[in-house]
């Protein structure tokens, strides 16, 4: 089988500093307007944003600028737009760092199976951050995409000659990491991360059409797998 692994939240953190930052700004505009204001404020120009650029860090600190200018009605100060740009800094600058048990499961399971990262967000910042964990080398291809949408799924595998009834993807969010994937003909693994980014939440009516199996953690993939597939 090819193993397809999600990145983000489900080979090292990710959401946890997005939302550390987020707790962060809302510090920073707390003379504007609440935190709760300053937060639903801020997701809602990054919602926005999206068709224009996507999903990363990058997009993330435009909008948080974005979100200071217009809370602030435009008086923050250039300090405190610098603060913003340095958090963003801080994120794309921020190693890797590994989910519990990565590495362990990536040898058991890449003994039986060929494993894939596929991966969302901005191409240069994930390339830097495939490098920076070391994993690549249990990877016989890592792709960054632009959208997880059953589109991108059926063209990444048509392009490495890999049929959907063969591929298995695992990973945190259920409408990029799984349900696209049973929607093409494959399998997903849903391993949830403790915090969710509110983009990635899902209907529990809709998750209730997909049966997809939910581990606790990565280190039950190994035996799991040996069973399922
Ligand atoms: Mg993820």
């Amino acid at each position: 089988m090819i193993i397809g692994f999600d990145a983000d939240d489900t080979l090292w953190h990710n959401e946890d500093g997005f939302q550390a930052t987020t707790r962060t700004f809302e510090g920073l505009l707390g003379s504007w307007a609440d935190p709760d204001e300053v937060g639903n404020r801020l997701f809602a120009i990054e919602k926005r944003n999206m068709n224009r650029y996507g999903y990363g860090v990058k997009a993330f600190t435009l909008s948080m600028i974005e979100a200071a200018l217009d809370i602030s009605d435009g008086n923050i100060d250039t300090a405190n737009l610098q603060m913003i740009i340095e958090l963003g800094h801080h994120l794309l600058d921020r190693p890797a760092e590994l989910i519990d048990d990565v590495v362990t499961v990536l040898e058991e399971v890449g003994r039986e199976h060929t494993l894939m990262i596929i991966t969302k967000g901005d191409l240069y910042h994930q390339l830097a951050r495939i490098d920076s964990s070391g994993l690549k080398d249990h990877f016989w291809r890592t792709e960054v995409v632009a959208h997880k949408d059953p589109a991108t799924y059926s063209q990444l595998l048509s392009l490495h000659g890999v049929l959907p009834r063969e591929f298995v993807m695992i990973g945190n969010s259920l409408p990029s990491d799984v349900f696209p994937v049973i929607e093409i003909g494959g399998r997903g693994i849903h391993i949830p991360y403790p915090v969710t980014w509110a983009m990635e939440h899902v209907d529990p009516d809709v998750a209730h059409f997909h049966s997809a199996p939910t581990l606790n953690s990565l280190a039950e993939l190994p035996a799991f797998l040996a069973d399922w597939v």
